[in-house]
């Protein structure tokens, strides 16, 4: 085999050599490298001579072009200057709040070097920043004036140390003072507040994020209510608001969750919309309503004028084009909106108007699982539960709870005779009774067919008696159509009669046959 010159490949170099031509690299002569070195320019030469060999190269450029091709040195950044213009280098003096802003903005611009800052103050919060971003600081600028730049900024507003600089500066560098160097750093400001602002509304999005997870997992009309008011406050800054849903049965407007406001707001919990009123001008309006002084405006609102309210920010909720309700914040003092945090309030309305439908649909069910279709009492199912949960709370304070089972005397006759649509009409009465004659602590309920329950807690024997003999008497001088209409009933008191609900239950419908048997329209005990 012939054995010819072969070309060797290139061979790794030293660190030694790396170190070197990454010099070369960076720009650096020969001169300069034996200087770093400490070696006479021979030397250098030498060790670049050995380097190309090594790497098959002939001249200092293709050295490193070869190395960064063998990995080993970096692939040199694009010259700063090369990419963003020519690289500007500036020299700060004051450090304070226009400084600060001057050293933030230069900071994340590429194009500009700040090479010194100078601050009488040695904890000036520029000169803070410029210590731990590595750029030299001093108390006195004139330590800098050898060192040449671009520009020098002055930030300290003083015409002093203005001339000295002028004075001092070479002529070539230029100076930057005055209302110029004040506009300048205000513009930067007002950039920095705008990116803050950005950072806000952000933040702001996200909480909205937030108030949907929590509001998916809330079901009650009031409740949610409550979450978005609560929401709509926080987002506005300010310290009262409402909200209110269009009942379609009744074409009127019903108070929902309200915060920040006195107990008499609260009682007016339904109103009309009155052409040209409040709620009609908001729901006509497009967009969200702002009223800066509720004193001022054409229509004013005596509920919202009486409560001192003076700002009204509102939106109506709407659904699939139709208005389910209105969204209200307001102050009690005069003020304004900002722009991003209106916007933000028209985007709660959307996720406000779907959430409020769709608990209130929920809640719509569950009221329609509980209650009976005739009557709109609560069914035996929820007045079983009911009764159960009472006779917990009862044993848990130690209190007395009675319960009365009512049924219509000879019913069956009454149907025979007026036909079963008048028997439903006596139902209907005697349920609306019912309901008008207990509190609100009492549970009303139908029972079954003719069969009524009431769960009265913190209610003796005798007080249950008493009140089941004033119903019944109400009852029978009540004119229903047709003729008299009497009930019996019977009484039974945990925890003298019965420990659950089970026993207290066959013990009251035992008193109510006695009632039965001892001549009806009667309460046994
Ligand atoms: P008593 O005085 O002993 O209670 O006699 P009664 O006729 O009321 O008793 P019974 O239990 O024999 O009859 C109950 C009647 O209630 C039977 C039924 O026609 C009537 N009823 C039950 N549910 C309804 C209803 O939803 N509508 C109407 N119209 N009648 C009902
Ligand atoms: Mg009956
Ligand atoms: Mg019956």
């Amino acid at each position: 085999m012939a054995r010819g010159k072969t070309k060797k490949g290139p061979t790794a170099l030293t660190p030694k050599e790396i170190e070197i031509l990454r010099w070369v690299q960076e720009g650096k002569t020969n001169d300069e490298i034996g200087v770093i070195i400490g070696k006479s320019v021979w030397t250098s030469k030498y060790h670049l001579k050995s380097i190309m060999k090594k790497l098959n190269v002939t001249s200092r450029a293709q050295a490193v072009s070869q190395a960064i091709g063998m990995g080993m040195l970096p692939s040199p950044k694009p010259a700063v200057a090369e990419e963003f213009g020519p690289m500007m280098s500036v020299g700060i003096v004051g450090c304070g709040r226009g400084g600060t802003a001057v050293l933030n903005l230069f900071r994340e611009n590429p194009s500009v070097k700040v090479e010194w800052t100078a601050d009488r103050n040695p904890s000036a919060p520029g000169i803070i920043i410029a210590r731990e971003a590595g750029i030299p600081t001093a108390e006195d600028y004139r330590f800098f004036l050898d060192r040449k730049v671009d520009v020098v900024i002055n930030l300290t507003g003083s015409t002093k140390i203005a001339e000295d600089l002028r004075r001092s500066i070479p002529a070539s560098t230029e100076l930057m003072g005055g209302v110029s160097a004040k506009i300048m750093w205000q513009m930067f400001e007002e950039r920095r507040k705008r990116a803050e602002e950005r950072e806000k509304l952000l933040k702001e999005h996200e909480a909205l994020y937030h108030l949907g997870l929590v509001v998916e997992s809330i079901d009650s009309v009031n409740a949610a209510g409550y979450a978005i008011i609560d929401y709509a406050t926080k987002l506005t800054d300010t310290p009262a608001g409402s909200i209110a849903l269009f009942d379609e049965k009744r074409e009127d407007m019903m108070l929902v969750a309200s915060k920040g406001f006195s107990a008499d707001f609260k009682k007016v919990a339904r109103w009309n919309i009155r052409d040209g009123g409040l709620t009609h001008t908001v729901v006509n309006h497009e967009g969200p309503l702002f009223i800066p002084d509720m004193r001022e405006f054409s229509k004013p609102n005596p509920v919202l004028l009486k409560e001192g309210v003076r700002t009204l920010l509102a939106a109506p909720l709407t659904m699939e084009g139709r208005i389910v309700g209105v969204l209200y914040v307001n102050d009690f003092k005069k003020r304004r909106f900002r722009a991003e945090d209106i916007s933000l309030f028209s985007l709660l309305t959307i996720y406000a108007g779907l959430t409020m439908e769709r608990v209130k649909a929920l809640e719509e069910t569950r009221l329609l699982s509980i209650t009976d279709g005739l009557t709109g009492l609560y069914n035996q199912r929820f007045l079983m539960e009911q009764l159960q949960k009472e006779i917990q709370g009862a044993a848990r304070h130690n209190y007395i709870l009675s319960l009365i089972m009512l049924d219509i005397d000879s019913f069956k006759e009454y149907n025979d005779t007026f036909g079963h649509l008048e028997g439903n009409k006596i139902l209907k009465s005697i349920a609306r009774l019912l309901k008008k004659n207990t509190r609100m602590t009492d549970t009303v309920g139908r029972f079954g067919g003719e069969e009524f329950c009431i769960i009265m807690p913190q209610i003796k024997k005798e007080g249950a008696h008493a009140f089941g003999r004033r119903l019944i008497g109400e009852i029978e001088k009540y004119p229903m159509p047709n003729r008299t209409v009497t009930l019996s009933g019977g009484v039974a008191t945990f925890p003298t009669d019965g420990k659950n609900h089970l026993s207290l239950l066959r013990k009251a419908d035992a008193r109510l046959y006695r009632a039965k048997r001892e001549g009806r329209n009667r309460i046994c005990s």
